[in-house]
């Protein structure tokens, strides 16, 4: 279909998408591994508090912790079975976090009298309630709480949401299939947001790379006033602040939100698990996940339970194909390292990246040579080069005043620069330290 002049952001980068190996590859159901793994810390804020003990029989969907403070969502039973431990196991931030094992029973029996409604029924106030005791989060990777973005304060007022269907990280394909086997569920779930925002422009981004996605999405929004926007291929054309930029042209000022510009933006997975939470009273127990590269056999995209071992994932696919030289839980450029494949998928895990050794540069890190791409890449304005000195240097005075907080953790400066330097991972310890100073405060 012809796009014309395609929107997008300043900045950014053209790395190669690697999506051919999965993008015609339909959503399968991945089987219940032998036992899951459910960390009770799987969302940005306070994690769950623990509500069921060892050698407990529940239901899926059951809740096995509670939210602790607004900013948190509980964690449920991704089958039926029984509870077999509670304790610590391996998480995706590399760390022992407790997390609830579950040892399926094979019926998969749902819990009884989930709130399912019709959203019109019901208020805003309603649906958020409902959302959080769903556990709903941003199924972009972020994993922000899905009802706190729902609720911005009265003097920031909300005019625009934008649903993004971008999907620019390389590798990926699950939202692009999300998008061609289900866009009734979206579309659904992008109502109810609307309904909860009082919003009136309603736009869905999707890079060109997509575009049956395209062609599909605006068939089915035909007749109403949710705009399909076409964006250029261009990494990263996904990140909020770029998408805001790139459709709307509002440019969310340094250290604020998107709320700061009356903008609130979803992921499409996410509008799918808030159409699946308000009408069908599930609450997020799976996901969509894409498992590839060239250390998986047959690479996939599959709807998984939350907390399947990522064995269990490789398992599936036909195994590894080779000696591994690195797994990621993510995208090539956002994702984080995993040292084991035993840990579990969470509601973060969009894909399952696993490269062959030979396959990937593992050179060491050079020296600097001032040659500023790390600068032109930089989606944020920043000086890369310049903050991560002063973050190896312990000096995150300079480098808050660089505007590091200002870092979207991207990955283009790393990815351009040819001495490998690792700046994103550095400047991610500056904001460590930025935002431990500021809560010492
Ligand atoms: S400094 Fe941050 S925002 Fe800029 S390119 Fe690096 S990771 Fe991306
Ligand atoms: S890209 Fe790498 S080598 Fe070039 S200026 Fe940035 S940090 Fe230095």
């Amino acid at each position: 279909m012809a796009m014309g002049r395609l929107k997008t952001f300043p900045g950014g980068l053209h790395p190669a998408d690697n999506k051919q190996w999965t993008a015609a590859k339909p959503i399968e159901d991945c089987p219940l591994p032998e036992a899951l793994v459910i960390p009770l810390s799987q969302h940005i804020g306070a994690p769950a508090e623990l509500c069921v003990a060892v050698g407990d029989l529940v239901k899926k969907g059951q809740m096995l912790g509670q939210a602790k403070g607004f900013v948190s969502v509980p964690v449920h039973a991704s089958t039926s079975g029984e509870i077999v431990a509670i304790e610590p196991r391996l998480h995706p931030s590399g760390r022992l976090l407790p997390s609830v094992v579950i040892k399926p029973d094979g019926d998969d029996v749902w819990l009884e009298n989930l709130p399912a409604a019709d959203p019109h029924a019901l208020s805003a106030e309603q649906i958020k309630d409902r959302l959080r005791d769903a556990g709903i989060v941003g199924l972009g990777g972020a994993t922000f709480p899905a009802h706190v973005k729902l609720s911005p304060p009265e003097e920031k007022p909300i005019d625009c949401l934008i649903i993004n269907g971008v999907e620019c990280e390389p590798y990926l394909t699950a939202d692009h299939r999300l998008m061609l086997e289900d866009p009734e569920k979206v579309l659904q779930g992008v109502d109810i947001l609307r309904q909860v925002l009082h919003v009136n422009h309603v736009y869905i981004g999707i890079e060109a790379n997509k575009p049956d996605a395209i062609q599909l999405m605006t068939e089915k929004c035909a007749g109403t006033d949710v705009q399909v926007v076409p964006l250029e291929v261009k990494y990263p054309q996904g990140a909020e602040k770029q998408l805001i930029l790139a459709i709307t042209g509002r440019e969310v000022p340094s250290g604020c939100l998107p709320m700061e510009v009356g903008v609130v933006v979803q992921n499409v997975g996410t509008a799918a698990a808030v159409a699946d939470a308000i009408v069908n009273g599930y609450p997020l127990i799976e996901r969509i996940c894409t498992v590839t590269g060239s250390g998986v056999s047959e690479p996939k995209n599959l709807r998984i339970r939350i907390g399947t071992p990522l064995q269990h994932l490789v398992d599936y696919c036909g195994g590894l194909s080779g000696d591994p030289a690195k797994l990621i839980m993510g995208g090539p450029m956002m994702g984080m390292t995993q040292l084991s494949l035993e840990v579990p998928a969470t509601r973060g895990t969009s894909g399952l990246l696993i490269f062959r050794d030979g396959d990937i540069d593992l050179h060491e890190e050079g020296p600097c040579i001032r040659c500023a791409r790390c600068v032109r890449a930089c989606p944020a304005n920043l000086l890369p080069t310049t903050i991560a000195a002063y973050s190896r240097l312990d000096m995150f005075e300079e480098a808050e005043q660089h505007h590091a907080m200002d870092c979207i953790e991207c990955g283009c400066c790393s990815y351009s620069c040819p001495s490998l330097i690792p700046l994103v991972q550095t400047l991610r310890h500056a904001k460590g330290a930025i935002l431990e100073k500021r809560r010492k405060m």
